[in-house]
C-alpha cells in the first residue's frame, strides 16, 4: 500500500474491499470459525481466536496511523500491555515510569510478586535516575507522555536513544494523545500500546487495546503470544472500534481546541490554584509537547483552592461534566484522582506524587465551549461558596 495521509488512512482504510458484495463499510464477521476450502486448505482464516479479518483490518489501520509493522488488537489496554510484557523472562528487568496509570502499575506489580519478572520506578524525566537503571541492562522500558492525571511530558527521543544503546526495547503508552498526535515510533519507540477504550474508539461504548510493533520480529512474536494466550479482542468490539477510529482526527481536533479554551478559563479563576495542560506556556512540559506532538490533546488537571470540601461542592454543581472515570470519549468527564482512578495508590503515595486531594481531571468532549465554560463557571461557582465561611 503507498504511503496516504493519515487522515485518509483513518477515514478510509478497508472502505469498498468486499469482493462478495461490495460493501462500502467493511463487513463484520461474527464467525468463530472458518470453512477450509478443501483438504489441507484454508482461505487464510481459521479460528477467531487466532485472526478475524475485521480485527485485522483494525489492526492494519492502527499500525499505519502509527507508522509501524503492524499491530496486535487485544480485549482491553491492560492485555495490551501485559502482551508486551510476555517479553520478559525471570531474570529481566523492566523501567517503568514512578506515575503511570494505576493499572500499568497493579500488573506489574502483581507480575513481579509471581517472580515473572522485576520492575523498577522511576521518574524518566531524571536522567542521572534512567542512567543509573539503563546500567543494569533492563529489557524493557515503559513510557507514558503525558502522564496521568498531572500530564508531565518526558522526551520519547532521548529515552528512547539511551535505552536503545543499553540494549533495551522501549514502550510508548500513546492512550492520552493517539496517533492523530503523537507518533513514537518515529521517536524511536519499538512498541505502542494503546488502550483503544479511550481516543481511536472515542465513543466510550467498547473496552480494547493494541500493540503496534515497529518491527516484523516483535510483530510475529506478540501475534503468537496473542494465539497462546487468547487476548485478542472481540469482532463487534473490532468493528466498533473502527467505526469510531473513522473521525478520530475531527474529533480529536475539536476537542482540544476545547479543552484549550478550558484550560485558559480555568488558569484565570481565584477558584483554581494551578492547572495541568500542556498547552499552557507555563506548563513545564510545554516546550517539550512542542516538539514531540502534532497537539496538545484534550485532557488537562486543575488544582480547586478550597480542597475537598471544593470538589465535592463543584462536582455536585456540574451539569454537563458527568463524574466517572475513563476519557477519549465524545462526552465530557471529570474525574476525582485521590478517590477515583487513583485511591489504590494510598495517601502517602499520591502527596509523593504531587496528586493533591483538591485535584480533578477533566475529559473535555465535544460540546460547545459555550456550555462547557458556564458548567464550569457553576461549579467553581459552587466550589468557592465552600471555601467561604457561612453567614
Ligand atoms: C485506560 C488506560 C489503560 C488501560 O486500558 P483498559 O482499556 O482500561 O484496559 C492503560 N493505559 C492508559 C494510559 C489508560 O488511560
Amino acid at each position: 500500500m503507498g504511503e496516504r495521509d493519515p487522515r485518509t488512512v483513518a477515514a478510509a482504510n478497508g472502505v469498498a474491499i468486499d469482493e462478495s458484495y461490495g460493501a462500502v463499510t467493511p463487513p463484520l464477521y461474527l464467525s468463530s470459525t472458518f470453512a477450509f476450502s478443501g483438504f489441507e486448505r484454508h482461505r487464510g482464516y481459521e479460528y477467531g481466536r487466532t485472526a478475524n479479518p475485521g480485527r485485522d483490518l483494525l489492526a492494519d489501520t492502527v499500525a499505519q496511523l502509527e507508522g509501524g509493522a503492524g499491530a496486535v488488537v487485544t480485549s482491553s489496554g491492560m492485555a495490551a500491555v501485559d502482551l508486551v510484557l510476555s517479553l520478559a523472562g525471570r531474570d529481566d528487568l523492566i523501567v517503568a515510569p514512578h506515575d503511570c496509570y494505576g493499572g500499568t502499575y497493579r500488573l506489574l506489580g502483581a507480575r513481579r510478586d509471581k517472580g515473572q519478572f522485576g520492575v523498577v520506578y522511576i521518574d524518566q524525566s531524571d536522567v542521572a535516575a534512567l542512567d543509573a537503571v539503563l546500567a543494569r541492562r533492563p529489557v524493557l522500558v515503559l513510557v507514558e507522555t503525558p502522564s496521568n492525571p498531572l500530564m508531565r511530558v518526558v522526551d520519547i527521543r532521548a529515552i528512547a536513544r539511551r535505552a536503545k544503546e543499553a540494549g533495551a526495547k522501549v514502550a510508548v503508552d500513546n492512550t492520552f494523545l493517539s496517533p492523530a498526535l503523537q507518533r513514537p515510533i518515529q521517536l524511536g519507540a519499538d512498541f505502542v500500546v494503546h488502550s483503544t477504550t479511550k481516543y481511536l474508539n472515542g465513543h466510550s461504548d467498547v473496552v480494547g487495546g493494541a500493540v503496534v510493533c515497529a518491527a516484523e520480529a516483535d510483530l510475529a512474536q506478540l501475534r503468537a503470544w496473542a494465539n497462546i494466550t487468547g487476548v485478542t479482542g472481540s469482532p463487534f468490539d473490532a468493528y466498533l472500534t473502527l467505526r469510531g477510529i473513522r473521525t478520530l482526527f475531527p474529533r480529536i481536533e475539536r476537542q482540544q481546541a476545547n479543552a484549550a479554551v478550558v484550560a485558559s478559563f480555568l488558569e484565570k479563576h481565584e477558584a483554581v490554584s494551578v492547572v495541568h495542560y500542556p498547552g499552557l506556556a507555563s506548563h513545564s512540559g510545554h516546550v517539550l509537547a512542542r516538539s514531540q506532538q502534532d497537539g496538545f490533546g484534550a485532557m488537562l488537571s486543575f488544582e480547586l483552592a478550597g480542597g475537598v470540601d471544593a470538589v465535592r461542592r463543584f462536582v455536585e454543581a456540574v451539569k454537563i461534566f458527568t463524574l466517572a472515570e475513563s476519557l477519549g470519549g465524545v462526552e465530557s468527564l471529570v474525574a476525582h484522582p485521590a478517590t477515583m482512578t487513583h485511591a489504590g495508590m494510598g495517601a502517602e503515595a499520591r502527596r509523593a506524587a504531587g496528586i493533591g486531594d483538591g485535584l480533578l481531571r477533566l475529559s473535555v468532549g465535544l460540546e460547545a465551549e459555550v456550555d462547557l465554560v458556564a458548567d464550569l463557571e457553576r461549579g467553581l461557582a459552587a466550589a468557592v461558596t465552600a471555601g467561604r465561611a457561612k453567614p
